[in-house]
């Protein structure tokens, strides 16, 4: 019987990877590309960085599986150790999952446990994952959602301040996103049925619309008069993707959760949750937790990866790439009335694509993401029409690559 890929998976570009260096990816006639998908903002350190595999092979050879509810293992409590250094001030407790989307779910578990309340409020546009409970906050698109209903009770809505979708600037729209929190927390879901606000600083799958201060100190201040707890998806935007090593530091954003996967390992599974030990303490033992969850190796590439992080500035590194990335983007859209906002942080950056009638548009994007890939420069995606085209190469990423990938995107738009 002759097998194929189930038609279940969309592929954007044919490429067949080989292999990947730094911010680079070799197909298997050795051609190569400029990865500025870095895995869907994965590969943090770059593909492949000597650091990351001589700590992930050394770790192969000595023990690769310990199942952290029968015995302990050293890359986990290195690891558990060295999050100190990185964790928003008060959250030190932390567990361990292999995905984003088992962090979240996890997050939501603990939440509801936590405050023996039902519900939690997400925020349009905002992508928590796949698995029933996180799609059921995910609301980036149908496509996550529709033909496997029902979805989880007890999520309610409330919207994003997106400056471009609403056509405001960014303190109307924030304005109007607190007054209709306000309106479902008073119509809806009261603050006593609900556990907690679960936001991304920027949004991801939802067209990298980052949040604004005002949104997200709006959301601290009314968690703290509900007795409400303030979730930060930072699945995408932590460990240094937007110039800071976590999202909301750009917004002073105090959360009491934080979730945290893809940057964290290099490319390895792994995913966290951390929170207070009060808040931690308040739901069961055992209650979390998975086979595979903290595995040795993912531990050990992620205890490397922060090293890396730290000792080559990649923050740091994020930052001003960033800034020179958006000024290349910013000079490229500018002569080019298809491509109407170049947003986002650090090396998280979106362009938006509109029609001359104004409407969102992903078919453009589309092409346009499929000629970069012809031409050497991987992209993706993202926008609920698809139609942002957006750039995230590993924090690695250096100047003349930047300078390289600019230039095929203007001859590409
Ligand atoms: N949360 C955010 C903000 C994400 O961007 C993603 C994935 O893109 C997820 C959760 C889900 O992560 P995973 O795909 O690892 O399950």
């Amino acid at each position: 019987m002759a097998t194929s890929l189930s038609p279940l998976l969309k592929q954007a570009t044919g490429v067949i990877a080989a292999r990947g260096e730094g911010a680079l990816i070799f197909d298997e006639d050795d051609r190569r590309f400029l990865d500025f998908t870095a895995g869907i903002g994965v590969t943090s350190t770059g593909h492949c960085h000597p650091r990351v595999v001589a700590a992930a092979q050394e770790q192969v050879g000595r023990l690769i599986h310990a199942q952290y509810t029968t015995v302990m293992h050293r890359p986990l409590l290195r690891l558990v150790e060295r999050m100190g250094e990185v964790l928003p001030a008060g959250l030190d407790r932390v567990f361990f999952a292999n995905s984003g989307s088992e962090a979240v779910e996890a997050a939501l578990r603990l939440v509801r446990q936590a405050t023996g309340r039902p519900n939690v409020v997400t925020f349009h546009g905002g992508f928590h994952g796949r698995t029933v409970a996180a799609a059921s906050m995910t609301t980036s698109g149908t496509k996550f959602r529709s033909g496997f209903a029902p979805l989880m009770a007890g999520v309610h809505l409330a919207p994003f301040p997106s400056p471009t979708h609403y056509g405001w600037s960014e303190q109307e729209a924030t304005r109007f996103a607190l007054r209709e929190l306000d309106y479902l927390l008073q119509t809806v879901s009261s603050p006593a049925d609900t556990a907690a606000f679960v936001v991304e600083p920027v949004l991801g799958e939802g067209g990298y619309v980052p949040a604004s201060t005002e949104f997200l100190a709006g959301l601290r201040e009314r968690a703290d008069r509900h007795g409400i707890l303030l979730v930060l998806d930072e699945v995408q935007t932590g460990w240094g993707r937007t110039g800071r090593f976590w999202g909301h530091e750009h917004f002073d954003g105090r959360p009491d959760v934080v979730v945290t996967a893809k940057g964290l390992a290099s490319g390895f599974p792994l995913s966290a949750i951390a929170a207070s030990e009060e808040l931690m303490s308040r739901a069961w033992p055992g209650s979390q937790g998975g086979t595979y969850g903290a595995n040795a190796v993912a531990c050990a590439a992620a205890v490397a990866t922060l090293d890396v992080i730290q000792d080559e500035g990649l923050v740091e590194n994020a930052a001003a790439r960033g800034e020179q990335l958006r000024a290349g983007l910013e000079k490229v859209a500018a002569d080019d009335d298809r491509i109407t906002d170049v947003r986002g942080l650090g090396l998280m950056l979106g362009n938006e694509f509109r029609d001359h009638a104004g409407e969102p548009d992903g078919a453009t994007a589309g092409a346009v993401q499929q000629e970069a890939a012809r031409r050497g420069l991987l992209l993706l995606t993202c926008g609920a029409w698809g139609q942002v085209v957006r750039f995230i190469p590993a924090l690695v990423v250096d100047e003349a690559l930047v300078d390289e990938a600019v230039g095929i995107w203007a001859e590409t738009v």
